[in-house]
């Protein structure tokens, strides 16, 4: 396996341009030679304890996940060879393309451990404490210890209003129990930030991740204003639906109204719609899905893990284990649309992994951010409530296309709630890491009130419910990502349009386009570049508020 590491790497020097063979003498690249398989052969380690972590819960692969992610961040942290790739980005005898990109993709990841080392340390053991807190936590339900499915099942079922609003309370405990730790990471990440030159953690990960700040809100901006009226519609639909159903004026609904603890899911018809697919086989439907594309996804799903167990992952994810053939998923398939959409996602990220071109090196067979990624499964994911793929289905039906026509209705009030509470999410931890001092829980409130529209509920004072979400304490700076890979994923779909005369994706044409664009070169241009390159201009929201927001 870390021989299939080390091929590409040497083709990829048979493919270069003339100056390749003065590159090719180039103490960076020489360097390449030596680094990139100390790096792969620890990434590969990593990748399987995290693997057995995750599909067993064995607190003996945790360890060892531990342990091997801080070996492969040390390697990183060497202000020696900091300093060398400092000095070969000025040599102008570099000009390989691919060099020059793995040069500047190695800067980042230099720079950002190149944080005194016992701060680095000590970011570490607070992120791991605060992510065992987060796995451990119980809140109290009328005395009773009970999990975050528990809350969760209250809030999807339970039709008593006052019943549902102790157990939205209670999945805001957790909040008050981290927040102090929440804090004190903030805290260290904005020092970790300011010793490398940045005003606050929030503007250097941005940097690092080759997003300009400015140009992203001004992106959200304009999707927060023209998708307004559109919002208020679908929110005046929801709010008669919970209205009628809770048997409560919509003035006094609360934030328990919803079916999810932050209003981020459609809370209408869910399981009226999930009966499409309750006889529905979705592993073997998702094969035949991307089998339309003209690719073949049976190895990956042999790989994957795919039903619930004990002590396993309750979530999903997919995983590149060796940047080549080794992709795996992993799903808790139950019958219901959310993990039909949750499979054709899932498998959306892995053929995007397969899909890099043979010649790419090591370095460089990888997405150059989450945004192009996700959105490739997010468009993927999107066909769970499409009338083209519902009724492409074995199971379907044509007494289910009412239904289909509501699972359609349903996408588009989906992009738009969620579309709102990433609004929620990424003003926030601006806010926060620029002034983690001020009162967040009134600032949390204040967005939640103005993008999502939602009535701050009596008695939040002095409670740290922004808290609550996992992602603000350990997964920061990462949320946007999903938004704008919502409007990228609208944007190909126009091209897609274009190319084939249709949007759907389960056409050999289709794959043939995002294979040959959108997967191809990796990480060899940046995101916005890959962008360009996949739909001809640069990003813009237009495609998406066409879209869902009837603009
Ligand atoms: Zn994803």
């Amino acid at each position: 396996m870390v021989k299939r590491i080390l091929l590409p790497l040497l083709l990829s020097l048979g493919i270069l341009p003339a100056s390749a063979k003065d590159s090719d003498q180039h103490p960076f690249a020489s360097f390449l030679n030596s680094f990139i398989p100390k790096v792969a052969s620890k990434s590969n380690q990593l990748n399987k304890a995290f693997w057995l972590l995750e599909t067993t819960g064995s607190s003996d692969a945790a360890d060892l996940v531990a342990s091997l992610s801080t070996e492969l961040s040390m390697l990183f942290n060497d202000s020696k060879t900091y300093q060398d790739l400092l000095k070969w980005e000025k040599d102008s005898s570099l000009t390989d393309p691919f060099l020059k990109r793995e040069l500047k993709l190695l800067i980042y990841s230099f720079k950002e451990k190149s944080i005194p080392e016992a701060l680095l340390k000590e970011l570490a053991e607070k992120e791991a404490a605060l992510s065992y807190a987060y796995a451990n936590f119980r809140a109290k339900l009328d005395g009773k210890t009970v999990s975050e499915n528990d809350l969760l099942e209250v809030l999807k079922i339970e039709k008593n209003p006052s019943l549902r609003a102790k157990a939205w309370e209670a999945s805001k405990e957790i909040g008050m129990a981290l927040a102090p730790k929440i804090l004190e990471l903030v805290n260290l990440r904005n020092q970790a930030a300011k010793s490398l030159g940045y005003n606050n953690y929030f503007q250097m990960q941005l940097d690092l991740q080759e997003v300009d700040e400015k140009a992203l809100f001004e992106l959200l901006e304009q999707i927060a204003t023209k998708s307004d009226s559109a919002y208020q519609k679908a929110l005046a639909h929801i709010e008669a639906s919970q209205s009628e159903q809770f048997s409560t004026p919509t003035d006094q609904l609360g934030p328990w109204a919803w079916s999810d603890p932050f209003a981020q899911e459609d809370p209408v018809n869910r399981s009226e719609l999930d009966s499409l697919v309750s006889e529905t086989d979705l592993a073997e439907s998702s094969r035949l899905f991307y089998k339309n594309m003209g690719i073949d996804v049976e190895p990956i799903l042999k790989q994957s893990d795919l039903l619930e167990r004990p002590g396993k992952n309750q979530h999903a994810f997919c995983i590149n284990m060796d940047r080549g053939s080794d992709v795996r998923t992993l799903n808790n398939i139950k019958p219901t649309l959310k993990w039909f959409e949750t499979v054709l996602h899932e498998l959306g990220h892995a053929i995007y992994e397969l899909g890099y071109h043979q010649d790419l090196p090591w370095k460089l067979r990888e997405p150059p951010h989450m945004i192009t990624t996700e959105a490739m499964a997010l468009m993927a994911g999107r066909r769970a409530y499409l009338a083209s793929s519902l009724s492409k289905l074995p199971t379907y039906s044509k007494s289910q296309d009412s239904l289909i026509v509501k699972a359609e209705e349903s996408l588009q009030r989906r992009q738009l709630i969620f579309s709102r509470w990433v609004l929620v999410m990424t003003y926030f931890e601006r806010e926060l890491y620029t002034n983690p001092t001020q009162d967040l829980n009134k600032l949390w409130w204040s967005l939640v009130a103005k993008y999502q529209k939602i009535t701050p509920p009596k008695n939040r004072e002095g409670k740290n419910d922004w808290a609550s979400k996992y992602h603000i304490g350990l997964a920061p700076v990462y949320y946007y990502s999903y938004l704008l890979g919502e409007v990228f994923a609208s944007s190909m779909e126009e091209s897609i349009l274009e190319i084939t005369g249709s949007k759907d994706l389960d056409s050999q044409a289709a794959g043939k386009f995002l294979q040959e664009k959108l997967f191809s070169p990796g990480n060899s241009k940046n995101w916005s570049e890959l962008i360009e390159h996949v739909v001809g201009k640069p990003l813009t929201p237009d495609a998406w508020l066409k879209q869902f927001a009837n603009e």
